[in-house]
């Protein structure tokens, strides 16, 4: 039997945790819990979970800052941002420091678990499905190791969030193919939600182009199509 993938769940509301812990139990995950931002960074670091449920608002660190420090420490583990806010701009910061998903609380249950479930899979098929190989050029500058899930830039290593790989791989894999937000959103974040969520597509795209592109305002490889999405550009003889 396959071990229990384990959920770490860094927020500081114990009825939150306990509801949490209870529903993630019984669909067959094994859970951890946090109460501060300090112990969350600390567990995640030592327990090493397959995904992090985030809080924004804790003690003694928030969750942006412990979210910042985990992809500073290298860590590439699913983090799904849970904030009371309505607000874009916390989506937006969420994403920019390199978390994976945000849920608005109040959350439906059934959408937080299936959002835990599709952060879990993708991870895994993107870890099970890469062949054993080099870096392979792509184009330009620009080589992938999908063993390694690293990407070099002119020899260099870039440090990429698993989502920005998994964006970048998928359109890479599909050149000068457009794929519309809405289509992105269900390729690569695995779960077809719309409206002001295909936001989240741009920002990942604005990310990974600071970290491949030599000029981020003139992007070579990431190409824009107006009005329709989305494309990655390989130059046609
Ligand atoms: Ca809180």
């Amino acid at each position: 039997m396959e071990p229990k993938k384990r959920v770490l769940i860094v927020e500081d509301e114990k009825n939150i945790v306990d509801i949490l812990r209870f529903n993630l139990q019984r669909s067959g995950y094994e859970v951890l819990g946090a109460y501060d931002g300090e112990e969350g960074l600390r567990m995640a670091l030592e327990e090493n979970p397959d995904l992090i449920l985030l809080d924004v608002m804790l003690p003694k660190m928030n969750g942006f800052d412990v979210c910042r420090a985990l992809r500073d420490k290298g860590s590439s583990v699913p983090v799904i941002i849970l904030t009371a806010r309505e607000e874009e701009s916390d989506k937006v910061l969420g994403l920019e420091i390199g978390a994976d998903d945000y849920i608005t609380k109040p959350f439906s249950m059934r959408e937080l678990i299936a959002r835990v479930g599709a952060n879990i899979r993708r991870t895994a098929m993107a870890a099970a499905s890469a062949p054993a190989s080099d870096a392979m050029p792509v184009a330009g500058d620009l080589s992938i190791n999908t063993d390694s899930h690293q990407v070099y830039r002119a020899g260099q290593a870039i440090d990429l969030t698993q989502r920005e790989y998994e964006l970048l791989t998928f359109l890479a894999s599909h050149p000068n193919k457009v794929y519309s937000r809405i289509a992105l959103m269900e390729q690569v974040w695995n779960y077809g939600y719309v409206g002001d969520d295909a936001r989240t597509v741009d920002v990942t795209v604005r990310r990974l182009r600071e970290k491949i592109e030599a000029d981020p305002a003139n992007p070579v490889y990431i190409l824009t199509r107006r009005g329709a999405g989305y494309y990655f550009s390989v130059p046609q003889n």
